[in-house]
């Protein structure tokens, strides 16, 4: 079997503006990365459900994003740097229903493991805030989507992005079904993310030191967030796979290499080998170098291929 590549070209048409980070181009980066590796399935990503979108998010909010949605030209949520044109709401519904096709698809045995290929990234976003070029929380979503799902009780939500997902935070640190694990630069966007903030247990955040490299990424996460991660023992692990903490990243700085990413992927799939059969989905959140984007992607789904 091989792993899954969920994408659509709707997410081309989210455009916050020529000299925005999270632009258009990011997407054929990642596309070009990956022609070099053979035996990918490519599905297209279904539009997330309203009732997929309602187990996360508020009502009120969904409709205040589509109310927001302008016609002709941008407009700004929330943060300056959060725009809407449009097609965007359809681009970020994309991802969060690109991911639970994702997770159908895993669950049902058509394959062991995903990558969904989509923008804008998701991990920001709250119930009922859009935050950090986010507007649907797509990694939220999914796994709410697979705790509807027959045999699935508790996943875990892991987050390598250099950005905190304080979104991902707001949304489950009441709810210990489900494990959120953050490593990220601090100080940094969005500000949050200290150890101390522990959820009912259930949230765990490592964050790094700017210039910290590989050693520091992988002890972090060697001592800290993998035990953590096969103590919990989830039924279905969901990555939040942000790729910012690339050396070559403008907006961190971090120094991880192409082979941390790789190395990540397989610790990960080493832990979902022994409690979730290998279940592994994993989306796009942030990385804002298109060359460091295209190489660490292209490592990070290498080492999902390695595992099938
Ligand atoms: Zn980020």
């Amino acid at each position: 079997m091989s792993t899954l590549i969920i994408h659509h070209d709707d997410c081309l048409r989210h455009d916050p503006g020529p000299r925005h980070p999270e632009q258009v181009r990011r997407l054929a980066a990642v596309m070009g990365g990956l022609k070099s590796l053979r035996g990918l399935e490519y599905l297209p990503a279904p539009l997330a459900g309203r009732e997929q979108l309602d187990r996360v998010h508020d009502t009120r909010y969904q409709a205040w994003l589509d109310e927001m949605e302008p016609v002709e030209g941008r407009v700004p949520l929330n943060e300056a740097d959060t725009l809407v044109n449009a097609g965007s709401v359809a681009a970020s519904a994309r991802g969060a229903g690109g991911l639970c096709f994702a997770i159908e698809q895993l669950l049902a045995g058509n394959a062991p493991n995903a990558f969904v290929a989509t923008r804008p990234p998701g991990h920001h976003s709250g119930t009922d805030f859009s935050m950090g070029f986010c507007l649907y929380n797509n990694v939220a979503v999914g796994a709410r989507h697979a705790q509807s799902s027959d045999g699935i009780e508790r996943v875990a939500v892991l987050d390598f992005d250099v950005h905190h997902g304080n979104g991902t935070q707001q949304i489950f640190e009441n709810d210990p079904s489900v494990l959120f694990i953050s490593s990220h630069q601090m100080p940094l966007y969005p500000g949050s993310g200290h150890p101390e903030e522990t959820g009912v247990g259930n949230i765990l955040n490592l964050p790094l030191a700017p210039g910290s490299d590989s050693a520091s990424f992988r002890a972090s996460w060697s001592r800290k967030a993998l035990p953590a991660l096969a103590a919990f023992a989830p039924d279905l692990v969901l990555i939040s796979a942000g790729f910012d903490g690339h050396q070559r990243d403008p907006l961190g700085q971090l120094q991880l290499l192409d082979a941390d990413f790789e190395w990540i992927t397989r610790e990960i799939m080493a832990v979902a080998d022994d409690c979730a059969d290998g279940r592994v989905a994993s989306i796009l959140e942030g990385g804002y170098d298109l060359e460091g984007l295209a190489t660490a992607t292209r490592a990070h789904v290498a080492a999902l291929q390695a595992a099938t």
